[in-house]
């Protein structure tokens, strides 16, 4: 078993003492017999949140009316979920009532798909009511139950179904895809955030191309914010080498030929955090300048200079890994990568000229950085001076 099991047994056994049951259920679990990475586990007993709390001293209520505790031990936090089902889903999205049940198979009916619908116990045997694990070996995305009922319970399902197809690489069941595409309009009625968190992972996995080209084929762009009137566009990228590109360098691709002055706009319309939104308008900023001067580089930073020329690259069929090579090398090559590293100060022009601060000191400072930048002048100080009087700046 993984480091990260064997830590929680301890866990799973403090709670069957206690005469409830306890398992290892959900991502970690379906990871685990992929051989795949593990981040955390989810744990899900018959116990309810009370009598979790009356095992564990020191607890946090952090989704208590969907049963999740937080316990917190010497050896660390472990999430621990009562069995549960859920009913109702009136409005494509959160259940109307959710009931703790007793029944680990009941518990696992409830999840989206076979192979998230696994658990194991203390000592590693895992019960599969599902057949997740003949889908997990065929590589299958295949919901538990009715498809269209299940996405009809909830439409984020779909997101996690594509998304599920980019990280591990699965197909989708026919049957799971037919009802995708018949219900797909329903995911807007599902919170942006939530849907952002899904296609993040989506554009963070290996078989991206893939999951785009089933959102487009299944229709379910159309109801995703800004997708709709960007079909020609998003159909070109399945053309590109995705894969070879972060979450932020496909969002910059996909806002390429969107105004510079919209596009805050629609990535709010995303909910992407104020920063990516940042970081993406700069990277198309320097995609778009020609060629860029030692100057923008500088500006942009090691970071959006490695991302623009990646994505410029993967615009104009050129070699990505090639470009981020390049673009690491001529970040590393600048004469200076920091505005401290200058040789002279905003203090030292003032002692110079004798003159009151004012705007000509950044001026004349800029001046400067992008001499030393061009090479055209060593990042000497006294250099620096007379090249100031010289150009009758001094
Ligand atoms: P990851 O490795 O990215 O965390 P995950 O499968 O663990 O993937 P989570 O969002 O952490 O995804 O959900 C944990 C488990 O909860 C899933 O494996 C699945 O069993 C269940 N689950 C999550 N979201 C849903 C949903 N919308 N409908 C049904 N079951 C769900
Ligand atoms: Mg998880």
């Amino acid at each position: 078993m993984d480091r990260l099991f064997l830590k929680s047994v301890p866990i799973l056994e403090l709670i069957e003492e206690a005469g409830y049951e306890a398992y290892f259920v959900g991502g970690s679990v379906r990871d685990y017999i992929l051989g795949r990475p593990i981040n955390d586990v989810d744990i899900a007993s018959s116990a309810t949140p009370q009598e979790i709390k009356r095992i564990f001293p020191n607890t946090a209520d952090i989704g208590i009316d969907h049963g999740t505790v937080l316990v917190i031990t010497d050896t660390g936090t472990y999430e621990i979920t009562t069995f549960r089902t859920e009913s109702g889903y009136s409005d494509f999205r959160r259940p109307d009532a959710v009931k703790f049940v007793r029944s680990l198979t009941e518990d696992l009916q409830r999840r989206d798909f076979t192979m998230n619908a696994i658990a194991m116990d203390k000592t590693g045997k895992i019960i599969d009511p599902f057949d997740g694990k003949r889908d997990l070996a065929q590589k299958r995305i295949i919901t538990v139950g009715n498809p269209h009922e299940r996405f009809h319970e909830d439409a984020l399902r779909m997101m996690r179904a594509l998304r599920f197809v980019s990280q591990l690489d699965f197909e989708l069941d026919p049957e799971t895809f037919d009802s995708l595409k018949e219900n797909a309009q329903n995911i807007s009625e599902i919170a942006v955030e939530r849907i952002l968190v899904e296609f993040e992972k989506l554009a963070a996995g290996s078989n991206k191309i893939k999951a785009f080209s089933l959102l487009l084929e299944s229709g379910l762009y159309q109801y995703l914010p800004l997708f709709s009137s960007k079909k020609d566009h998003l159909m070109d990228l399945l053309n590109l080498p995705l894969h070879q590109l972060n979450a932020a360098e496909i969002w910059s691709i996909i806002m390429i030929h969107t105004k510079d002055q919209e596009i805050e706009e629609a990535l709010r319309a995303w909910k992407l955090p104020l920063k990516t939104i940042r970081n993406v308008q700069r990277t198309i900023k320097l995609v778009k300048s020609k060629e860029p001067a030692a100057i923008d580089v500088f500006q942009a930073g090691h970071g959006i200079t490695v991302q623009a020329a990646k994505v410029r690259a993967a615009l104009n069929g050129g070699n990505v890994s090639d470009a981020e090579e390049n673009a690491q090398q001529r970040y590393n090559e600048l004469i200076i990568k920091q505005m401290s590293d200058l040789a002279v100060t905003g203090t030292d022009l003032l002692i110079w000229h004798q003159e009151k601060p004012g705007p000509w000191v950044k001026e004349y400072l800029e001046k400067i950085l992008r001499a030393v930048l061009n090479e055209e002048l060593r990042n000497d100080k006294e250099e620096i001076k007379r090249w100031l009087v010289k150009c009758n700046l001094g």
